[in-house]
């Protein structure tokens, strides 16, 4: 049987020629929710990035779906429950682009300390306010690290090679694995007092969505700063908003928002903030990787075998 493949956010060009020895393949990132659910019932098998929400209503139109596929590692855009109860496998690629979120973190917290995108827009606007843009080291500050999975560990790596010292909360790691990862465990309340640099390194769940909120701006030393290239959800953007206007926090850089593309005047656009479209994973490597990966993993689901990366929950 020849297996039919939709791709309906993008794929590399590597992914998809692989994915292409295993079916027929369809690459619409323009397709819409209706024409996704009208059309599903053809595909053996999907494959997604972060655009397409595949819920229950999109996975009960895949009536010959045997796979979902994530190239990326957040799976937040899938119901994976409604896909399990259905026998729909769902594979993500999770190492693909872990180097390049974790050096997108580095540059959007030397981008906040040295305030590199308002000063290169001043620039272009022919001023040289030297003044204006008084920076602080990295070298010496405590970075705090809500997350210390694969992302997490490689941040706390490079953080160590600027002279920061790394103090991490993961409550699914034992104080000898957060060592072993370059930090130096602390509770939660500990780690957001701590730090002169807040990162984010968590996935968006039940247990995340709003965890920085206003009581923790409120207990983070004055003056600090936040960082999040994980999922938008995690933070309240109100409540960021409110600590940024009152100073209790310098500035954010922030890849991620809770509605993505954000609203006009949304944080994104607030003067304090340092704001990038969800590029975290956007790099030729981690393309490539991400698009070979998830097409060895669909394939092997429909070839019958077992994927390397079975996901069975959104938690
Ligand atoms: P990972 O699963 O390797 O690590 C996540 C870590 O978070 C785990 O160690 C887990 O124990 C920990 N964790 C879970 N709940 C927690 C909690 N309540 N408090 C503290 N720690 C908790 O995932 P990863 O590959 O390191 O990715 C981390 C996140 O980065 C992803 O879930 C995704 O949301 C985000 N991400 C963003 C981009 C981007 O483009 N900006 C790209 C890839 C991943």
């Amino acid at each position: 049987m020849t297996h039919k493949i939709l791709v309906s956010d993008g794929l590399s060009e590597d992914g998809l020629a692989l994915l292409k020895t295993g079916g027929e393949v369809v690459a619409n990132s323009k397709i819409t929710a209706d024409e996704l659910i009208a059309t599903l019932g053809e595909y053996h098998a999907l494959v997604v990035r972060s655009r397409t929400k595949v819920n229950a209503k999109v996975i009960a139109a895949g009536t010959n779906l045997k796979v979902v596929g994530r190239a990326g590692v957040g799976v937040d855009n899938i119901e994976v429950a409604a896909a399990v109860a259905k026998g729909i496998t769902v594979v993500n690629s999770p190492m693909a682009a872990s180097v390049s979120v974790a050096e997108h973190t580095l540059a959007l917290m030397l981008a906040l300390a040295r305030t590199v995108a308002a000063a290169d827009a001043s620039i272009k606007q022919g001023k040289w306010e030297k003044s204006a843009f008084m920076g602080a080291e990295l070298s010496g500050k405590t970075l705090g690290l809500l997350g210390l999975g694969r992302i997490g560990a490689l941040v706390a790596n490079r953080a160590a090679a600027f002279g920061m010292t790394v103090v991490a909360y993961d409550p699914y790691l034992d104080e000898t694995q957060i060592r072993e990862r370059h930090a130096d465990p602390g509770t939660f309340d500990e780690v957001i007092a701590q730090a002169d640099y807040l990162s984010m390194h968590l996935p968006l769940t039940k247990e995340t969505s709003g965890l920085l909120g206003a009581a923790q701006f409120a207990t983070m030393k004055k003056g600090a700063r936040l960082v999040c290239a994980a999922r938008g959800g995690v933070i309240d953007e109100d409540a960021l908003r409110a600590a940024l206007d009152s100073g209790q926090l310098a500035g954010a850089a922030l890849d991620v928002f809770t509605n993505e593309p954000p609203q006009p005047n949304s944080i994104a656009a607030h003067p304090k903030v340092v704001a990038t479209p969800h590029i975290g994973a956007q790099t030729a490597e981690a393309q490539t990787r991400a698009g070979k990966a998830i097409a060895e993993e669909v394939l092997a689901v429909l070839a019958g075998k077992e994927p390397r990366w079975k996901v069975t929950s959104n938690e």
